[in-house]
C-alpha cells in the first residue's frame, strides 16, 4: 500500500521543545514551595533528557515547620528570619536525588546564587538553565557566574513564549474539561 495516498498518515511535530519542557516542569515544581514571597523550583535532567531529580525551595526536610519564620524583615535578627532556615531548590533536589548528577543539566526558574553554584560545581553538572536572572549584578551572582565559569559549566537563559504558556493553559484547562 502506498501510505502517501492515505489520509491517516501525516506529519505531526510537538509544541515543546526539551528545553521549553523540562523548563515548565521546573516552573511546575516552583509552584509546590510555600514561600510566601519566592518560589523556585529546579529539574534535573541526563544527557538523553531524563529525569533524574527535582526540588523546590523550603524549610528544612523533617523540622516543624510551624516553628520557623517565613518573613525576611531583615531588621529582625537572622534566627527570625527564612534565611536561617530555607533549603534552596538545586541544594534539595541535589541532596535527594538518587542518582549521580555527573553531566547533568539543571534547569531552574531562577539563575542559582553561589552557595548553590558552590553544589552545582561540585556534582559536576555540565549546564545551567534558567529563567529569571533577577538578582544579575549582585555580588552573589557574580560569584556563581565566576565559579561555573571556571568549572567549564555552561548557563543560558530561556524564556518560554507566551504563545506556549497560553497553549498550555489552553491543554490544562481542556484536560480537565472547564475550558
Ligand atoms: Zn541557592
Amino acid at each position: 500500500m502506498n501510505t502517501s495516498d492515505n489520509s491517516n498518515y501525516f506529519q505531526v511535530e510537538s509544541k515543546l521543545s526539551w528545553d521549553e519542557y523540562f523548563m515548565l516542569q521546573a516552573m511546575m515544581a516552583s509552584f509546590k514551595s510555600k514561600d510566601p514571597a519566592t518560589k523556585v523550583g529546579s529539574v534535573f535532567v541526563d544527557q538523553n533528557n531524563r529525569q533524574l531529580t527535582m526540588g523546590y525551595n523550603g524549610f528544612i526536610s523533617g523540622i516543624d515547620e510551624t516553628k520557623l519564620p517565613w518573613g525576611k524583615d531583615k531588621s529582625q535578627p537572622l534566627e527570625h528570619q527564612k534565611y536561617g532556615y530555607v533549603v534552596h531548590s538545586e541544594a534539595n533536589a541535589i541532596l535527594h536525588s538518587p542518582r549521580n548528577l555527573g553531566g547533568s543539566k539543571c534547569y531552574v526558574t531562577l539563575f542559582p546564587c553561589h552557595e548553590c553554584a558552590k553544589l552545582l560545581a561540585s556534582v559536576k553538572v555540565s549546564e545551567v538553565i534558567f529563567l529569571s536572572d533577577k538578582h544579575k549584578e549582585t555580588e552573589s551572582n557574580t560569584i556563581a557566574k565566576r565559579i561555573f565559569d571556571l568549572a567549564g559549566i555552561k548557563y543560558k537563559q530561556l524564556t518560554p513564549s507566551k504563545e506556549l504558556i497560553q497553549s498550555l493553559n489552553d491543554h490544562l484547562l481542556n484536560l480537565t474539561n472547564i475550558l
